[in-house]
């Protein structure tokens, strides 16, 4: 005799067409639970965890910062916060005549944005 293994209940033999063979199953009246005999019981497939390396991401972050430590600082003050210290870079826009636009981080509240000069 065969029982449930989620809730205790009595499994039903039932007739089950898998394949082209005609098997006899144990089903559980209540939730369903198939237990096909001479098989093992399968625990339920977990989806495959994807595990973030977590020293990896600490890495990034850590590049990401050595980046912007080694930009240089101007004096200029933040208009969110008022700090007078803002790390600068240039990007170049394209198409517009190869003009290139300041970038300011204040250092902080890391509020960025633009130097129209
Ligand atoms: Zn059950
Ligand atoms: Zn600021």
């Amino acid at each position: 005799m065969e029982f449930c293994p989620k809730c205790g209940s009595r499994l039903e033999p039932k007739k089950s067409k898998n394949g082209k063979e005609a098997s006899i199953v144990l089903v559980c009246p209540k939730d369903g639970f198939t237990k096909e005999p001479g098989k093992k019981a399968e625990p339920p497939k977990v989806g495959k965890v994807i595990q973030h390396n977590p020293t990896q991401l600490v890495a990034v972050i850590g590049k990401e910062e050595q980046k912007l430590r080694t930009l240089p600082t101007v004096r200029i003050e933040c208009p969110k916060c008022g700090n007078n210290t803002a790390y600068v870079w240039q990007v170049q826009t394209r198409g517009s005549d190869e003009s290139s636009t300041q970038f300011l981080r204040c250092t902080k509240c890391s509020y960025t944005f633009r130097e129209y000069s």
